[in-house]
């Protein structure tokens, strides 16, 4: 310890104390009650990519350090599953970089591509570590708010050219987007990139939920749009997509200077991670599309008993056309405090949900609305939905 008056925390760290998924999670260890909070399955993903885990692993592939970029079995399947999906064309030598996690891949983003001064404009409710990482970079986080209308989270698109200066360096995206579950449609992204161009941004586009859209809602990646190749940046993860949370494996593909300049951070961070992962991931992105189908039906089903659920129990829901959380609004209950209300509701009802609030510098425009994630088993989200009905 120094004897200075100093604190120790850095200032540029010192507003985020500790992430709520952390702190929600502990809640639910300690009180047993049902974590629909943190975002991660409760049932791990195809046995056949865990099997190829444990191959990769007992065969010696990946057990040392992997190559920087990442193995090249999975750059070249990362390329495969842009162009396939896509028709999105990259090198799997200079145009893919494979990262531990999403949550690496965003930092590596922001702290090659921000300088001190410079402003982000991130999509307000925004997930956690874009401005933790965002304020690790020295920049300056300009939040652009998502409201409710007519039942989901809607971009104000005169809101958004609005927030550009003469500052701003880049355009922080996420769809389908995390905690409100809106995706953006064509015209919003035709929008997005028509500004970036016209104000020569770069653009930043988390989309690790691509394959979490229900309904008639498409994702579309950013990177497609005219004028976007050259200035985007797009992160993955095998995480949401395969359900292996743990395993940390994501990605980010770009032009390849933007994939050089990320890399350049990123060799500082981890260098690496995740090895033997890496070749299994590598396989689970060359499953048939019946694999993703069949992903996307089960979490439709999941969102519908949910959000029917928390319907019954009298909350507003705003019905998610992607991800895997449902945003709700507490006031039809006579609430009007997401955090009060998420702190009470272990005891209340034996569920841990999430405050939208930490997800906003406006807090207040943030306070009603609390997030329930629903890639639990059936028989979970059934008994969490019993439990619900206490808060009625
Ligand atoms: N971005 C968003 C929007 C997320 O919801 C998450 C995590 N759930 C991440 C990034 C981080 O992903 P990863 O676990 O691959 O680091
Ligand atoms: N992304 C997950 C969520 O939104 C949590 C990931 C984490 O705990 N960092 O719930």
């Amino acid at each position: 310890m120094t004897s200075s008056t100093r604190p120790l925390l850095n200032r540029r760290l010192a507003e985020f104390g500790t992430t709520i998924f952390a702190e929600m999670s502990a809640l639910a260890t300690r009180t047993g009650a049902i974590n629909l909070g943190q975002g991660f399955p409760d049932t791990d993903g195809p046995e056949e990519i865990r099997e190829a885990a444990v191959r990769a692993l007992r065969d010696g592939r990946g057990n040392q350090y992997p190559p920087g970029p990442g193995v090249p079995e999975l750059r070249t399947a990362i390329a495969a599953h842009q162009q396939r999906r896509y028709g999105l064309d990259h090198d799997p030598d200079t145009g893919v970089l494979v990262t531990a996690g999403a949550t690496e891949a965003i930092a590596a983003t922001l702290l090659a591509l921000v300088e001190p001064g410079d402003e982000v404009i991130a999509l307000e409710p925004y997930y956690d570590s874009y401005a933790a990482c965002v304020a690790m970079a020295g920049g300056t986080r300009v939040p652009v708010t998502l409201r409710p209308h007519e039942g989901a989270f809607r971009l104000d698109l005169d809101e958004l050219r609005a927030a550009v200066t003469d500052r701003t360096r880049l355009l922080l995206i996420n769809t389908p987007h995390n905690p409100t579950g809106t995706v953006l449609g064509r015209a919003e992204l035709t929008a997005i990139a028509e500004l970036a161009v016209e104000r020569d941004l770069l653009v930043v586009t988390d989309e690790v939920y691509e394959h979490l859209v229900f309904d008639d809602a498409e994702h579309l990646p950013l990177a497609g749009f005219p004028g976007m190749r050259e200035r985007t940046v797009t992160i993955g993860s095998a995480g949401k997509t395969f359900s292996f949370t743990g395993w940390k494996v994501g990605w980010v593909t770009a032009a390849p200077a933007l994939v050089s300049a990320v890399r350049s951070a990123k060799q500082f961070l981890t260098y690496v991670a995740s090895g033997p992962f890496q070749y299994a991931v590598a396989e689970a992105l060359a499953l048939p599309d019946s694999f993703f189908a069949g992903f996307r039906a089960d979490m439709l089903a999941k969102r519908d008993l949910l959000a029917a659920g928390l319907a019954d129990a009298g909350f507003a829901v705003f019905r998610p056309a992607g991800t895997y959380f449902v945003t709700t609004d507490i006031r039809p209950l006579g609430e009007s405090d997401g955090f009060a209300f998420c702190r009470a509701l272990p005891e209340r009802a034996g569920v841990v949900a999430v405050p939208n609030a930490v997800f906003y510098d406006h807090r207040e425009e943030g306070a009603p609305f609390v997030r329930f994630a629903f890639c639990k088993r059936t028989s979970v989200l059934q008994e969490a939905v019993e439990r619900l009905k206490a808060v009625r």
